[in-house]
């Protein structure tokens, strides 16, 4: 049983060491995970609503253990940023997102990735840099990159996310601010902001389809980020409906299982074949 002391940490007592024993496993686990390209990428199509293409996915990290499968975000990037391996697996990735959009480029397929980063990633002052070697020594344009970033993270630390977004959008890449509308970010804050796009947190959908005050925010919202030059992508769309509401209220871009899970990057290709696209 963990006990906290007074500075919050917690003490341990003997009943701890098998879980102890399994955070370490887990820990070695993930380490060799980064190192041995276990962490993959599955990508989900964003639909381009006035013109019914996909130009553009969502690269979303996903762990094929070994013995456990293939795991979700949510079953370790909290220990991936706990165990301090952030700016690895940052770094993976973006060398993995670009690599394969090399590939795609060398077969003529257009699209653009959008990475995640993570706060504590932007914190890593020599990540721009990084960036642009990574793009020069593959030959791609900066334009194949869109950065993630949550409003939520955005709010926490104003002008120190401020900085590190200008010295990233500086390499040419486009910023996102992922999960909007979570963050209580102001509209001025906003339009000081380097960003290029706004993803409209998938919490709006729900209510927009039974509640017309609720369809109006979603509209207005659109308005708002248009009105500012930005981009508007809904993310969690899970019904013909919504698809069409959100066209109608001039959304530039969808995403969600209504239109494609994230899927693996062989399986994306296929389904851009099947389309037509
Ligand atoms: P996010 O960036 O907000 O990503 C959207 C999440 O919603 C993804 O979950 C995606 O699979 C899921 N999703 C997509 N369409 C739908 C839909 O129609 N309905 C519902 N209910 N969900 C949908 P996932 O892949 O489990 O990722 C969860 C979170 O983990 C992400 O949220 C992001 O914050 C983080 N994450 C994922 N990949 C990475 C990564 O490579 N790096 C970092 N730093 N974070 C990542
Ligand atoms: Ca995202
Ligand atoms: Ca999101
Ligand atoms: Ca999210």
């Amino acid at each position: 049983k963990a006990k906290s002391s007074r500075a919050g940490y917690h003490v341990y007592t003997s009943a701890d060491d098998s879980d102890f024993g399994t955070r370490l496993r887990t820990l070695h686990e993930l380490r060799v995970a980064i190192k041995t390209d276990q962490l993959v990428l599955h990508y989900q199509p964003k639909l381009e609503l006035k013109t019914g293409e996909v130009r553009s996915v969502e690269a979303l990290v996903r762990w094929n253990h070994p013995c456990r499968g293939l795991l979700q975000p949510v079953d370790f990037l909290p220990l991936v940023e706990e165990a301090g391996l952030m700016h690895e697996m940052t770094h993976v990735l973006l060398a993995q997102a670009l690599d394969q959009a090399a590939v795609w480029m060398l077969r003529r397929i257009r699209l653009s990735i959008s990475v995640n980063l993570s706060p504590s990633s932007l914190l890593d002052a020599a990540l721009p840099e990084r960036i642009a070697a990574m793009l020069e020594a593959r030959g791609l344009p900066a334009s194949v990159l869109i950065l993630e970033i949550t409003e939520e993270y955005l709010m926490q630390d104003y002008d120190l996310a401020r900085a590190s977004l200008t010295r990233l959008r500086a390499t040419g890449v486009r910023i996102s601010v992922d999960d909007f509308g979570t963050g209580y970010s102001s509209l001025a804050y906003l339009r000081d902001l380097p960003i290029d796009e706004l993803k409209l947190d998938r919490s709006f959908l729900t209510p927009m389809q039974d509640d017309p005050r609720a369809a109006a925010l979603v509209a207005s919202t659109i308005d708002l980020a248009h009105s500012l030059d930005l981009r508007m992508v809904a993310e969690g769309v899970e019904t013909a409906d919504a698809l069409t509401e959100l066209s109608l209220y001039g959304c530039d871009q969808a995403q969600g299982y209504f239109i494609s899970r994230p899927v693996p990057a062989g399986e994306l290709v296929t389904w851009l074949a099947d389309r037509g696209a």
